[in-house]
């Protein structure tokens, strides 16, 4: 089974020259150590990434979750390659996994992870949040050609392919949602009003587009738009994966984007990353309120800091959502009366009654029950 996805043999030269020359180019590691004390990889006199492996004749689940991939020596079937006049021999070779290699020409490490501790390793957050794990491919060593795939997929979205058409599927991406709302950014006046997290409450998902409600309250001003109940959910993404938590905050100030580099473009001027756009096109709002809260905070006033949603709230200093500073309910469409669940003699109604300043950022996200709930 192991076999069938990752190898770590050199291909026989006769049989399949191409992929010969493919891992002879990309999947050979060293040689250092002996044959070479001054490779990158040796740290401390030995080679960080312990090669070379030792022989194997078959496949064997590692104690430790990661396989010992079959390494036949050359007396047992295995081939060699020539590097720099050193010839070298299975105990060398980066796993790999050849559709992939065939199909990218590069260096691209595969490996089987078949543990409790390294499944729990990939995925970090197993028992919170969504059930997604993002994995970054980079670059190592000199072989460049895995950015050029990697460039096209901008949002870091998830392409799921097969041997047959794996190269399609990277040069034309299924749409996403996000990819869709574009889309109706560019024709429809109305969308180019609404944050990425707002479109559900307006459009409905159908093949493959976003189309209007039709059915809902009427939108004033807005005549054939409607508007549901119905709330988008952006994903979770945790800071350590830079790019996209960038593009996700974006998406929560930007409103009405065409496209990538529009989200990118910030007074007139298109920043390389969605890091580097965040700095100053959202952090001067930000900025200014944190400086408020500290001006309230430092004359012994209180000011309370709260948001919408919780990428928002991580931001502000003394951070809360809406929901959890005001108590406010959480079935804010269904109920006719809304209070906020705070009792009047707690510490938090006086807390309430004395503050000098609320900040309420994305406002315009919240329901107005909200808003009536905490006045
Ligand atoms: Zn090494």
């Amino acid at each position: 089974m192991i076999d069938k996805f990752v190898c770590a043999e050199i291909p026989n030269p006769d049989v399949d020259p191409l992929l010969y020359d493919i891992v002879k180019a990309n999947m050979i590691h060293g040689p250092c150590g002996l044959l070479n004390k001054n490779s990158p990889c040796i740290k401390e006199g030995v080679c960080s990434k312990r090669y070379p492996v030792t022989i194997i004749q078959e496949t064997q689940r590692g104690e430790d979750g990661y396989p010992k991939y079959r390494r036949r020596s050359t007396n047992d079937g295995g081939f060699k390659v020539s590097i720099k006049s050193i010839d070298l021999d299975n105990r060398w070779v980066v796993p790999y996994n050849p559709v992939l290699l065939r199909t990218f020409s590069a260096h691209i490490n595969v490996e089987i992870t078949s543990s409790i501790k390294s499944i729990k390793y990939v995925c970090k957050y197993v028992t919170e949040g969504s059930d997604h794990a993002a994995f970054g491919l980079g670059k190592t060593d000199n072989t460049d050609e895995l950015k050029i795939y990697l460039k096209v997929v901008e949002n870091g979205q998830r392409v799921y392919f097969t041997a047959n058409n794996v190269a399609q599927r990277i040069e034309n991406p299924p749409t996403t949602t996000l990819q869709a709302f574009f889309q109706i950014c560019q024709t429809d006046n109305f969308a180019r009003t609404l944050l990425y997290p707002q479109v559900a409450s307006y459009y409905v998902w159908k093949n493959k587009n976003f189309v209007r409600r039709k059915q809902g309250q009427n939108v004033e001003g807005w005549p054939g738009v409607k508007k549901d109940t119905a709330l988008g959910r952006v994903y979770k993404i945790h800071p350590n994966n830079v790019e996209c938590y960038h593009l996700c905050l974006l998406l929560h100030y930007v409103k009405g984007p065409t496209s990538y580099s529009f989200l990118k473009t910030v007074n007139n001027i298109e920043y390389p990353t969605f890091r580097a756009t965040y700095a100053p096109g959202v952090t001067g709002k930000t900025h200014l309120i944190n400086i408020l809260l500290a001006k309230v905070r430092s004359s012994y006033g209180i000011a309370i800091a709260a948001a919408s949603s919780g990428i928002a709230a991580t931001l502000l200093h003394g951070r809360k959502t809406v929901h959890s500073a005001f108590k406010l309910p959480l079935n804010l469409n269904t109920i006719e009366i809304q209070t906020c669940n705070i009792n009047k003699q707690s510490n938090m109604a006086n807390v309430l009654k004395k503050c000098n300043l609320i900040v309420w950022d994305e406002s315009p996200m919240s329901h107005k029950k909200g808003f009536e709930a905490t006045v």
